[in-house]
Parts: structure tokens; sequence; C-alpha cells
């Protein structure tokens, strides 16, 4: 008997005929003595319609409200596919996030899993059920619905996974693996048969949207194995596991990552005096807006100014407008410049560090390409460059080719 957990995306389940051809080869694959949780999300474009929805209403941004909306997606198609399997003869039963045991923080839009009491999943298994979950979605411990952040539903399937000790946590997707690169942006783009956690984390946190990184995060901490693979394919995925279990040579550059989703402020002309760098970045925590890149450069020309250049995800730009009104109007700087056009581009590989040839390789290639790089950071085993938007694929294209040349 296998306990699996088995998560489709969106565009798994974007019509009816879909989710009966995920119902149908769910069937066909089971055996007899199996239990099967399934995570499913929103159909198709479902999240993206109902964020345009909202839009439509305001620009502002009103957290739980937000998510009382987002969760009716996943609750939709959680329904239909518990229908779609009594129809085909399957018990089954569907639950949402706060019924299949999950809590969460109260920090609407990106609700941290808490704690998961997955009673009722193992009861509805033992009754012969096929378990369906809503994914992206938790309860706080209020009872107000939250969401988990975009792409949230890979975290509840890795999360269930972990709580009910899942042989293994299949993520089913669009794509047949993970791949080098987003093979939507680099065709050539290899997969890859394993990954280790933390390179994926790493991927993933620079943008590889294929995974959230908050489910790598969890698949390493509970030790689940997870198996990223096509719902359209029979085909093997890609492993994402520990380091130990994989036999393959120790990768120097395992992949390129990109990230659209991102916004430069600049902060022009802050005293430079104890404390303005904490007022600001203590009003964008206290709003929730994580702050990613930081640059601090002190003006030589002009004593006593300094310039504090960040980034952030573009989506939180509207949270973070309010905090930059405030210190335009309260604190006495000379400028704030926004800028929504921005990208970062990164090399990650866990060989990385000690060769600092690839980070001099990293920046050739966009300089051959025209390409100004406005900020750099590095971790353990990445480096990334902040870049004009307009310039991202080109530059992912050209990394990928002269790091992934044909050997
Ligand atoms: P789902 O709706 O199934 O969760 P997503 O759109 O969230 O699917 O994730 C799958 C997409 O991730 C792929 O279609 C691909 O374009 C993108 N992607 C980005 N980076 C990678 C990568 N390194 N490997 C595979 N896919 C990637
Ligand atoms: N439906 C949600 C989203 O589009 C969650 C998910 O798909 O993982 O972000
Ligand atoms: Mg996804």
């Amino acid at each position: 008997m296998a306990l699996i957990v088995k998560k489709f995306g969106g565009s798994s389940v974007a019509t009816p005929e879909k989710i009966r051809a995920v119902v149908q080869r769910v069937l066909k694959e089971k055996k007899t003595e199996d239990k099967i949780v399934i995570v499913v999300s929103a159909m198709g474009d479902t999240t993206d319609e109902l964020v345009t929805l909202a839009k439509r209403l305001t620009s502002k941004t009103y957290g739980r409200e937000m998510d009382m909306l987002l969760a009716t997606g996943e609750q939709v198609s959680i329904a239909l596919m518990a229908m779609a399997f009594q129809a085909a003869g399957q018990p089954a039963i569907s639950f949402t996030g706060g019924q299949a045991g999950i809590t969460t923080s109260n920090a609407f839009n990106k609700g941290r899993i808490l704690d998961l009491q997955p009673q009722r999943v193992h009861q509805a298994l033992e009754a012969g059920n096929i378990v369906i979950v809503a994914g992206f979605q938790g309860m706080t411990a209020d009872g107000d619905i939250t969401t988990l952040g975009r792409g949230g539903s890979d975290t509840t399937a890795v999360a269930i996974a972990g709580a009910i000790h899942a042989d293994v946590c299949e993520i089913f997707t669009d794509v047949d693996g993970i791949y080098t690169s987003d093979p939507r942006v680099v065709p050539e783009a290899r997969k890859m048969d394993t990954i280790t956690y933390g390179e994926m984390l790493e991927m993933a946190k620079l943008g590889a949207g294929v995974m959230q990184p908050r489910a790598v995060e969890m698949g390493s901490r509970f030790n689940v194995p997870i198996h990223v693979r096509s719902t359209f394919s029979e085909a093997k995925g890609t492993m994402i596991q520990e380091e130990y279990a994989m036999k393959i040579k120790q990768y120097l550059i395992r992949g390129v990552a990109q990230d659209n989703n991102v916004a430069k402020i600049t902060v022009l002309g802050i005293p430079n005096r104890p404390g303005f760098a904490y007022k600001i970045f203590s009003e964008l925590a206290d709003k929730n807006v994580d702050v990613d890149m930081i640059v601090q450069s002190v003006r030589i020309a002009k004593e006593g100014v300094t310039d504090i250049t960040f980034t952030i995800a573009r989506t939180e730009l509207s949270a973070a407008q309010e905090v930059l009104h405030h210190i335009r109007a309260e604190m006495n700087v000379e400028d704030i410049l926004v800028d929504d056009g921005m990208a970062k581009v990164s090399l990650v590989g866990a060989g990385m560090a000690g060769h600092p040839g690839i980070a001099a390789g990293m920046f050739g290639i966009l300089s051959d390409n025209g390409i100004n790089i406005e900020i750099i950071s590095t971790s353990e085993i990445s480096i990334s460059c902040l870049i004009a938007e307009e310039s991202v694929n080109k530059a992912v294209q050209a990394i990928h080719a002269h790091f992934f040349a044909e050997e």
C-alpha cells in the first residue's frame, strides 16, 4: 500500500474534460490498497481573473476580503473533482483548507501554515475515499480564510504529505519536470532527473515559478520526496530530494532563473544618521512588504546624505506606495524614484562557491549583449543581477547558452 499526495495545478484542471481526464488517470494508476489525497488549484486562470475583478473595483489592497475572494477558485475545483470521482464510481470527498486541518498565520495573501491536524483527512481515507483538498488556502486560529501566496497549492500539497507521512508528493503540472531554465523562455533547456532541496529552493526563490519556495522548504524540513511531473504524459519527471539520495556528480551550475515580478525603489538624499534605514524598512515590514536586494551608498560629492536602493515584488508596489508617501511626508529626503520595469536574472548551483570565474563569465555575457547591470547580489549558491525587464529573456537565453553549451 502506498500513501500518495498528488497535486494538480490550474492548467491541469482548466476544463471539466481535463478534470475528467485527471480522474481517469488517477483511477488507472491507483492500486487497490493505495490511499490518495489530491490537492487542486483553481481552474485555469481563475485566480488571475479574480484578482482582475477586484482591481476593477479598487487599486487598494484589502487583505481579508481578497483572500475570501481568491479562495473561492479552489473551492470550485475541489467540488467538481469530487463529483467527477463519484460519477466514476469512486467514493471521494472534498475539503477546504480549513476542513483539512490547515491553520495559518493571519498574514492575509501570504499566510504561513502554522499547524496541520489531518485527523479528518485520515478518517476519510480510512473510510475508502479519495480525499480532495483545496490548495492555496487555510484558516487562521480565529476562523478567517487565508491564502498562501501565488503558487501556494504546492505548499498545501507538500505540507499535507509531511503531516500524513506520505510516501511521495507528486506535483503534476504542464511541464514534465524541472529544467535548467524555464523551457518557455529557453527551448533548449534540459530536464533534470534529480535536484536537491537546497538548489530547488534557491531556483524557486529566484523566480523559477514551477514550485512555490515554501513548498520546497517544507519538503526539506519534513523530508518529503517531491516528484515534479507532467499531467499530460506518463514520463518520469524530476525528483527533489536530499543530496545523499542522489547518485549524480556535484554540478557546478544547475540552472538559470528569472524573476519578472520586480520593482526598484530608490530613496535619494537620506540624512546619513542612525535610524533612517530602520524607519523605512520597519514600516515596509509592518505592511508585510518583503524587501529583496538592498544597496546603500554614501555620496562622495555631498556630505551627510546617503541613497538607498532596494527591490520588492512589483505586485506589492501599491502596499509599498503607502509607506513611500509617508516617508516623503515625514522624512527629510530629496526624492523617491520608482521603477516597475525591472527583472532579476540568476545563476544557481551548489558547486559555484569558490569559482570566481563564474560570476565574471555571467557579467561578461550581459556586457556582450549590451545589458546594463543595476544591482548584483550573491548567496552561497547563486549570483543575481538586476536588469531591465525588456532584456531579461535575452539575458537568460545568452547565459544559459554560455553555461550549458553542449559538452
Ligand atoms: P501549475 O499551474 O501547474 O502550478 P505553474 O505555471 O505554476 O503551473 O508552473 C509551471 C510553469 O513553471 C511551467 O509552465 C514553466 O513555464 C515554469 N517554469 C519556470 N521555471 C521553470 C523551470 N526551471 N523548470 C520547469 N518549469 C519552469
Ligand atoms: N490558484 C493559486 C494561484 O494561481 C494557487 C496555485 O495555483 O498554486 O496562485
Ligand atoms: Mg504553480
